[in-house]
């Protein structure tokens, strides 16, 4: 059984639901309910979680562009390679710049360009090799699999079913090796409307990030509509390992720093999670944040962060609080 088959097997329960406004953190208010521990001499034990930052798809995509450095003489990525400003203003400063689609590539012949983790069409990839562009693909294997699921269903003329957010890249991506007319299905009362075709097997997959249990009452209500069903589950489970180990780090942690954007839901919802088993939990985006917190009288530190945070700003935040006691 690959990685991929075991992933699958795994139940993923990831609430991928934000609610921004309760998850605003506060260091004002966090510095007044700081512990003053007596023994402040004491070593910190300092947890770094193993799943904190990329995720083993996207880390294999910044690999993969670095391999590309100085191979060609212009190289892009196919839009931005990850959602994080600080990577693509490094690969910038590297020479890789990002492009759209293949219409902006002005020299073909010395131009190769990259493809991002979450995939994209067959039509671009098309696009890019009519004319000639040298294509390297970062697509995560976990979405080229749903790809090679899409396009067999499409030659065996099976109806494909994407169960996901039918404006999220990855699924544009799926649904382009299905030629574009896979059924989208977002939610539960989609999928009661869902009409079983009479002629056609279903093959109904997942957008890799998915929330399982939407996953699970979906699946279910397609199967009383439609018996002659078969449902891959491809949801990635790994952003629920990564809430899962932060929530044991955080319940034995006195203080727990979650590093990522501002903007990063995934972060902002392990925000949460810690903040629910640890008090004194707070966010930070840079080691230029910690600053603002005050971190002596804490013995034990828990550290995780959001998928797209890299690793040099994690291993930043690590020293200096291991070595801050
Ligand atoms: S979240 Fe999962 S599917 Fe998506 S890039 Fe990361 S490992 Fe691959």
């Amino acid at each position: 059984m690959d990685n991929f088959d075991k992933n699958l097997e795994k139940m993923n329960t990831e609430n991928s639901e934000f609610d921004g406004e309760n998850s605003k953190f506060d260091n004002e208010n966090f510095r007044k309910k700081s512990v003053n521990l007596e023994n402040k001499n004491s070593e910190r034990i300092v947890t770094l979680a193993k799943t904190a930052g990329f995720c083993f798809g996207v880390e294999r995509a910044v690999k993969i562009c670095h391999s590309q450095e100085g191979e060609n003489k212009h190289v892009y990525t196919l839009g931005p390679i990850i959602h994080n400003e600080a990577v693509v203003d490094d690969l910038r400063k590297r020479g890789i710049d990002v492009v759209n689609s293949a219409d902006e590539v002005e020299d073909p012949e010395n131009t190769t360009v990259i493809i991002r983790s979450h995939g994209v069409p067959k039509s671009e990839l098309d696009a890019l090799e009519a004319k000639n562009i040298k294509v390297v693909s970062a697509t995560c294997p976990f979405v080229s699999k749903i790809h090679n699921i899409a396009k067999k269903a499409y030659e065996n003329g099976d109806l494909l079913v994407i169960i996901g957010s039918r404006e999220h890249p990855e699924v544009q991506g799926i649904n382009g090796w299905y030629e574009n007319q896979a059924i989208i299905i977002e939610n539960e009362d989609e999928a009661k409307m869902f009409k079983a075709p009479t002629d056609k097997h279903v093959v109904v997959v997942a957008q890799t990030t998915f929330n399982y249990r939407k996953f699970k009452y979906i699946v279910e209500i397609l199967k009383k509509i439609c018996y002659n069903t078969k449902v891959m589950n491809t949801i990635c489970n790994a952003t629920e390992e990564r809430q899962s180990e932060a929530r044991e780090i955080a319940k034995k942690s006195e203080a727990m720093l979650v590093i990522g954007g501002r903007h990063s839901s995934n972060t902002q919802k392990l925000y949460e999670i810690c903040k629910s088993e640890c008090e004194n939990t707070f966010f930070i985006q840079t080691l230029d944040d910690l600053g603002l917190v005050e971190l002596e009288s804490f013995r034990s530190v828990g550290i995780t962060a959001g998928a797209s945070t890299p690793n040099n700003i994690i291993k930043e935040v690590q020293s200096y609080v291991s070595r801050e006691q």
